[in-house]
């Protein structure tokens, strides 16, 4: 894809794009007053609302509509945020450009539909607005990707992937799991495609959206999307997660802003050295591997002969028992050394059939 990276097209050089405002525009004072705080925080450069929200259940806040929209471009005019709203359909496009609202975002419950995003896609189709698309509510980067295409597809060429994380039926800290291997895959995937984070929605409360913040940095996202509202606790949605201005201010201040890559020749001296370190352990690791793999050729062939089964349940629980509690001596992560014996443990499977195919 042919990107035009959105966080250096809208901020000057490499800087994070900060991205703030409320969950939804409630009423125009709410609008005016946060957009006038915003203003006074300089990374700030976008303000966010919510204009039609979707909500789970009937009866909710559903958003003021169109009415909030000429609050956004009063806002606007008054303090020179540039504007952002979600769009889930043709008519939300069309209004949001008639009232100039400067950038577009696809909410986590419409990526998730590719007839609607191809609607959206065909509503937009010749129009040069940046585009942000969230990532699906469920864990499927295929279908975030798939998103992103198809706005692609509709020549838009400013567009910015948005982490709001996923989500989880069991327990979980968060509101919607972070997943970080997610957006990584898709870095790796899209290079040029840059992404930002919406530690609010992956929270769900104010105390996580530092941590969450801190941790999208350390990977080299491109900036925050941070919900921010004059009076979180009476927000009629999501008031648990959204912040004052003046803590949004003071969380700004205290994050480490980090960058991808340095000229300093003394870093870079030091972190080749590590990673030729890295290498060699890896390369022992990998002759490790093989080591263990021969000695499941030899006993698949043994069971074979003895006519026994490749999976035995008593066994691989015993591993899966023993392994943890000895990495976790070693202060090794214990779900981290469970997920490599679950693979260890495919591949062990998948070796024994072939074998005993023979
Ligand atoms: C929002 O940003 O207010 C919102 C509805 O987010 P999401 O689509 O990530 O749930
Ligand atoms: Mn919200």
């Amino acid at each position: 894809m042919k990107i035009k990276a959105l966080n250096t097209y809208l901020t000057s050089g490499n800087e994070p794009l900060i991205i703030a405002g409320p969950c939804g525009a409630e009423t125009r004072e709410q609008v005016l007053k946060i957009a006038e705080s915003l203003s006074h925080i300089k990374q700030v450069k976008v303000l966010r609302a919510g204009i039609w929200k979707p909500r789970t259940r009937p009866n909710s806040f559903e958003g003021v509509g169109e009415e909030g929209l000429k609050w956004l471009a009063e806002a606007k005019e008054k303090y020179g945020l540039l504007t952002t709203v979600e769009v889930a359909n043709a008519q939300h496009v069309e209004l949001a450009l008639k009232h100039k609202v400067d950038i577009l975002w696809i909410g986590a419950r419409t990526t998730v539909n590719p007839f609607t995003v191809q609607e959206i896609a065909d509503a937009i189709q010749g129009v040069d607005i940046p585009v942000m698309v969230k990532n699906p509510i469920h864990a499927d980067l295929q279908l975030w990707l798939g998103a992103i295409e198809r706005i692609y597809n509709s020549s838009i060429t400013k567009l910015m992937a948005v982490h709001r994380g996923f989500h989880f039926s069991g327990k979980s800290k968060y509101r919607n799991k972070p997943l970080w291997e997610i957006p990584i895959e898709l870095k790796t995937l899209v290079p040029e495609l840059p992404i930002i984070c919406d530690p609010s929605h992956i929270s769900g409360n104010r105390e996580l959206i530092f941590d969450v913040s801190q941790k999208a940095l350390n990977i080299g996202m491109n900036g925050l999307m941070i919900e921010t509202h004059p009076d979180p606790d009476n927000a009629l949605s999501d008031a648990k997660q959204q912040i004052t201005p003046d803590v949004l201010s003071d969380l700004l201040c205290k994050l480490q802003f980090r960058q991808a890559n340095t000229n300093n020749p003394e870093f870079t001296n030091k972190l080749n050295q590590l990673r030729q370190i890295i290498d060699e352990v890896d390369d022992e690791l990998i002759n490790v591997l093989r080591k263990r793999m021969s000695v499941i050729e030899e006993i698949a062939k043994y069971k074979k002969e003895h006519n026994i089964t490749a999976f035995q349940l008593e066994r691989w629980q015993e591993i899966l028992r023993t392994r943890p509690q000895w990495a976790e001596k070693l202060g090794i992560n214990r779900n981290h050394i469970e997920k490599i014996c679950q693979l260890l443990h495919e591949e062990s499977i998948r070796v024994q059939n072939d074998v005993m195919k023979k």
